[in-house]
């Protein structure tokens, strides 16, 4: 479809053949995270999930196929592990598509955010365990190196934006596949699918748009300024507040902070080291934040209609589920209990179903769920904890008709097929014992000549050590 074009799909409506049957798109197909061997592995569910979901058809043979993830800000140690990743660029490649793994750049939210360049990001990648090797496929930064590479897409229907920058490197794929860790969000109040695309397919321009930070009522260039309660040059931090702008517009002198609101791009940089110090003042904080939740769904709706009917699918692993985002540096306790992971055509139902499910958990003891006073059942968790509601992002996707509120829950039986996931090595004609005879053959037994020596009785008796 071409960038602009004011004609709607009802993404939820595409129908998708399946064995033979026509399915409606906006069912979710769910497992929970329970194991009982093999075929019950998390990475095993989400492969058989995505076979029940469809989600080959979004691409045909030889397609480039976009796997958008996050992963992970420097010593977060809530974000998917690797092999959550892998287990669906498995899937891509066994149904003919060429996948790549990939992310964006990110806006400046943080003076220590890692992933603001593709330098920064491809080494902190590494670090947490994603790269060519582990994931099978190429791990590509989808906004290039200072994240400018993107393509405009309009969004004339957007209820807040009228257009969006989507990173160049999701755009030119032929498809995606969307792998989300749903969690809490200090800014979004939950992260899921519609999250990874409205601002992890943004590139930096594109973050900075949906962030609404120049937007003329509630951007923070409207907000006001207070450079008299910064003390100036001899605050320990004047250094870092100064090289926080990338573009120059703070400058500390000796008693006070300056602003050049005019050359303020609204990057989101000084968000942590000038806000704690009562510099911007707050009045439209409260409007700012609700609005930016209305505009991830314009946003999230555009990309998504940019790619085209039918070529995006979701994967949404419900595990850690901490109440921040993996650009945490760290990750809090989780609120409540994992509860598994989740497919399905529809990126509005998929983000519903998962948020029902968390409402309905008990809320866990000592986490953030109890300081905030949503420990029962049926409580809206993540609205209790953030303190906005969850259900402006859905509704305003929907509203573009990027997805269904309403869905339907499908819960298919585990496979019992463990070798179609064990290691691609392995098999029924080759289990582990098929490699370790070759090893046998050329250095002999493992045992020590005569055996291995023991005491034919515990020298203490085993009672004594089944006590504290
Ligand atoms: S003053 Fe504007 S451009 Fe500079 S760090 Fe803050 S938001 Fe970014």
């Amino acid at each position: 479809m071409p960038a602009g074009s004011n004609v709607k799909y009802n993404f939820a409506k595409s129908p998708i053949v399946l064995w033979g049957l026509v399915v409606m798109s906006s069912k979710v197909y769910f497992m929970d995270d329970r194991y009982s061997g093999l075929t019950s592995s998390l990475p095993a569910k989400a492969q058989q999930l995505f076979d029940h979901a469809g989600l080959m058809e979004c691409f045909g043979p030889g397609d480039s196929v976009a796997v958008k993830c996050h992963m992970g800000e420097w010593f977060n140690t809530g974000y998917l592990r690797p092999i959550l990743v892998r287990a669906v660029v498995d899937k891509v490649r066994e149904h003919g598509g060429v996948p790549f793994v990939t992310d964006t750049t990110t806006a400046p939210y943080s003076q220590y955010g890692s992933r603001c360049t593709e330098q920064f990001y491809l080494e902190t990648a590494a670090a947490n365990g994603y790269t060519a090797e582990t994931m099978g496929c190429p791990v590509i930064i989808a906004d290039g190196a200072y994240g400018t590479e993107d393509v405009r897409v309009e969004i004339p229907d957007g209820i807040l934006l009228r257009e969006g920058y989507l990173a160049r490197g999701v755009a030119d794929a032929d498809a995606m596949i969307v792998v989300s860790h749903f969690k809490g969000h200090g800014s979004a109040v939950y992260g899921g699918s519609i999250k990874n695309v409205a601002i992890g397919c943004s590139s930096k321009r594109g973050k900075m748009n949906v962030h609404l930070t120049t937007h003329p009522e509630v951007g923070w260039r409207e907000w006001s300024f207070h450079g008299e309660n910064c003390i100036g040059e001899e605050c320990p931090d004047a250094t870092l507040c100064k090289n926080t702008c990338p573009v120059g517009a703070i400058e500390i002198k000796e008693d006070r902070l300056e602003w050049d609101r005019e050359a303020c791009i609204g990057c989101f940089g000084h968000q942590r080291p000038l806000f704690r110090c009562d510099v911007w003042g707050r009045e439209r904080y409260d409007d700012w934040s609700n609005w930016f939740l209305v505009s991830m769904g314009d946003a999230a709706a555009g990309y998504l209609r940019e790619m085209g009917p039918g070529k995006v699918g979701f994967v949404t692993y419900a595990v850690d589920i901490t109440p921040f985002c993996d650009c945490a540096h760290g990750a809090d306790r989780p609120v409540i209990s994992n509860m598994g992971v989740f497919a399905s055509r529809d990126m509005v139902a998929v983000d519903v179903a998962a948020l029902e499910m968390a409402d309905k958990m008990p809320g866990l003891p000592g986490t953030r769920a109890e300081a905030k006073g949503v420990m029962a059942e049926g409580e809206e968790k993540f609205t209790g904890i953030i303190g906005r509601s969850q259900w402006v992002t859905v509704n305003a996707c929907s509203r573009l008709g990027a997805g269904e509120m309403e869905y339907e829950l499908v819960v298919p039986p585990v496979s019992e097929s463990e070798e179609e996931f064990c290691h691609s090595r392995l098999g029924p004609e080759t289990p582990v014992g098929y490699y370790l005879a070759k090893g046998v053959e050329k250095f002999g037994s493992w045992l020590p000549e005569g055996g291995f020596v023991y005491n034919e009785r515990p020298t203490v008796p085993f009672e004594e050590l089944t006590k504290r």
